[in-house]
Order: structure tokens, then C-alpha cells, then sequence
């Protein structure tokens, strides 16, 4: 079985990042990624703009050049893959980690096993940093399982002449409605509140909204879907229940974090609803010791108040506790 001093779970930016400075540190370092390389990246819209500017995208002091201050998607994929393969980092794609459990040593060090669906390892520390890309979360309405409802929208061209419903009123669902309307959809937008979310981007949220007065995006304020079949759906409003024509369902209804994966392995969540895992906020580390969080999973529920350019700094903080040693403090 092989040991490292340290391994990593996730190869999102955050995962990166730590595992960057794990280099640094010169430790014995593996990066475990389910998926292919920054895979919540790869998954999300092809089209997508990032909210932030590419210099608070950068990891590991690793200069991010983009065509315009906010990113795309496709110039992101670029820049995470060419740090990861220019650093050689040491990463396992397509392995994802099913189980940890603590190995008893007879010196009293402390060590983990760790089980995936290829191999088994054993580390001195781990970082979990496995974000909150996963799990969906559901409208639980009859019909959602059918193959014309999706979670994760890719690009707009499939859905041209098509009536299209895309459920929410955040970033994902505007970009979803816009992107669609533009390419020739007819679409509806369910939203459970009374306006368009807050957080939306600054420059997409007159424009769907302007769009929504001109009638030419329809919009139910106050409603949620309360079923799905093959041609319609069913609508609940302020007003009942509404049933309109329906070819494909966008439900862009957020998305959270494996937190089950953490209580199986014994870190503790808060009582509250945020059920925010138990880590100190100096060192990141859990009440399971030598076992870190790094990134959007350290919120728990509350995933938008972590993101890439704020949990950066995760990944200096916990070399600092593992090594001992005072790192180059970065400018983030
Ligand atoms: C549409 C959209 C736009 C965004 N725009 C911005 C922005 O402008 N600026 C910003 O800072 N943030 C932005 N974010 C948020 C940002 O992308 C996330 O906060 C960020 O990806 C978090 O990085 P992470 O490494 O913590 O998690 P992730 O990027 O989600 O990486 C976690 C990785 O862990 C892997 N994994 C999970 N479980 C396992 C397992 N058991 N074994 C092995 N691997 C596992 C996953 O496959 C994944 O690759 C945006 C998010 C979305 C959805």
C-alpha cells in the first residue's frame, strides 16, 4: 500500500492549490480527483463568465492572462490545466475516495487509511476539499426523472425552437434563460421568490429583467413546478395551478455539498441548518486531527459564502500547520 505524507481529496482549484504548496513544502503529496481535472469547472455552463477578475482566480502566484477582466469558463479549463501539468503536479483523476478510517500505529503517529474505487493508501494528513458540485438539489415533483429535466445546463443551441421552463432566479438560471431565449427558445422562468436574486451579475441582471417586462421571457413570480410530464408542466402560482406547453425543464436549483461523506468519516456538523463542519479557522483543521477542509466545503450548506477567490488561502494555512513553518504570505 502506498503512504504519503499527504493526500489531497478533490482536484478542484482549491485541491490544486494545496496540493501547490505541498510541493513547495517538499512533501510526499497526492492529489485524488473523481472526475477529470477541475471537474465542477468542466461541468458548468460552456459559455459561463466568471464573476471574479482572473488575478483572483490565480493559484500558487501562477499568473492568470485572460482576454477580458472576467474569465471564461473555457479560458479557466486552460489555465488550471496548464499550471497542474507546468508544476507537475501529482494528481490521480478518475479516483474518487469512498472511505477513510484512522489506522492505528504503534508509536501513537497518527495515520489514515484511505479507500478508493482503485486502490487503497495511507496518508499522515488529509485535505478534503471536495466542494459543492455534486448533489443537485431536487423540486421532489412527479416527473423529474424524466429524461427532459436536467440539473446541470451545458450550452444554448439544443434547445433552439423548443419551449424551455428553467426553474430559479439566480446566476445559473438567468445565464440558462438568457443563453436559450437568444438562441431561438421560447422560455418561461419559474421562480419561487418575488424578483430576480440579488447576487445575479451585475450586467445580466437588467437584461433579464428588461427582458421579463417586454414579455418576450415570460416569468412566475411566487410559483414553483409542481409537475412534470412528457409535453407540459404544472405550474403552482399566487393564482393556482398553471399548465403550459413544455419541451425541455432547466432546473438550476443550487446545488450541495457531500456532507454525508464527512459524517461518515467522523467530523462533526453544526445543529444548526448550515451544518457547517467543525474546523479551527486558523489551521483548517477538523476535530479528526491531521484531517483538514479546504474551500467551498468548509460552509456547509451556506456554499455561496465560499468561493475560489476567498478559500485560496486554505491552502496556505493548513502547509502552515503541517510543516510548522511560516509560508510566503501571498497578496489574497
Ligand atoms: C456557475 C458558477 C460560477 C462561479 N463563478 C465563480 C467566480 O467567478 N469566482 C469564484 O471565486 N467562484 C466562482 N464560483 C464558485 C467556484 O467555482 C467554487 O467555489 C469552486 O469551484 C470551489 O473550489 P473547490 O476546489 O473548493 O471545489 P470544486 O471546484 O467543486 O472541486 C471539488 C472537486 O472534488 C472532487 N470530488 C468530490 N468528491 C470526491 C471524492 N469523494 N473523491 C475524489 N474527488 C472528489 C470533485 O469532482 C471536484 O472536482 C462559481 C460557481 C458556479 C457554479
Amino acid at each position: 500500500m502506498q503512504h504519503y505524507d499527504l493526500i489531497i481529496i478533490g482536484g478542484g482549484p482549491i485541491g490544486l492549490a494545496c496540493g501547490l504548496e505541498a510541493q513547495s513544502a517538499g512533501l510526499n503529496y497526492v492529489i485524488l480527483e473523481k472526475g477529470c481535472l477541475v471537474n465542477s469547472l468542466y461541468n458548468y455552463p460552456a459559455n459561463m463568465t466568471f464573476f471574479s477578475t482572473s488575478d483572483r482566480l490565480e493559484i500558487g502566484d501562477v499568473p492568470f492572462v485572460s482576454n477580458n477582466a472576467k474569465p471564461t469558463r473555457s479560458e479557466a479549463l486552460e489555465y488550471y490545466r496548464r499550471v497542474a501539468i507546468h508544476r507537475k503536479l501529482h494528481i490521480k483523476l478518475f479516483e474518487s475516495v469512498e472511505q477513510i478510517s484512522r489506522t492505528n500505529q504503534e508509536n501513537d503517529e497518527i495515520n489514515y487509511t484511505l479507500k478508493t474505487n482503485k486502490a487503497e493508501y495511507q496518508a499522515q494528513h488529509i485535505i478534503i476539499a471536495t466542494g459543492f458540485y455534486d448533489i443537485p438539489y431536487l423540486m421532489n415533483v412527479p416527473g423529474e426523472d424524466l429524461p427532459k429535466v436536467t440539473h446541470y445546463y451545458e450550452e444554448p443551441h439544443f434547445y433552439a425552437l423548443q419551449k424551455v421552463a428553467v426553474v430559479g432566479a439566480n446566476n445559473s438560471a438567468v445565464d440558462a434563460a438568457l443563453e436559450t431565449w437568444r438562441k431561438g427558445a421560447e422560455v418561461t422562468m419559474i421562480i419561487r421568490q418575488s424578483e430576480i436574486g440579488s447576487r445575479v451579475k451585475y450586467w445580466a441582471k437588467p437584461d433579464i429583467e428588461n427582458r421579463i417586462k417586454e414579455g418576450t421571457i415570460k416569468a412566475y413570480f411566487n410559483s414553483e413546478v409542481a409537475a412534470v410530464r412528457q409535453d407540459e408542466i404544472d405550474i403552482k402560482t399566487p393564482e393556482g395551478i398553471v399548465t403550459i406547453q413544455n419541451d425541455y425543464v432547466i432546473a438550476m436549483t443550487g446545488y450541495q455539498p457531500n456532507l454525508d461523506f464527512l459524517r461518515k468519516i467522523g467530523i462533526t456538523l453544526s445543529n444548526d441548518e448550515v451544518l457547517k463542519p467543525t474546523y479551527d479557522e486558523e489551521t483548517q483543521e477538523t476535530n479528526l486531527p491531521n484531517v483538514y477542509l479546504a474551500g467551498v466545503i468548509c460552509g456547509g450548506m451556506n456554499t455561496h459564502s465560499l468561493f475560489i477567490e476567498n478559500s485560496r488561502i486554505h491552502a496556505v494555512k493548513i502547509l502552515q500547520k503541517i510543516t510548522g513553518k511560516e509560508i510566503h504570505q501571498p497578496n489574497y
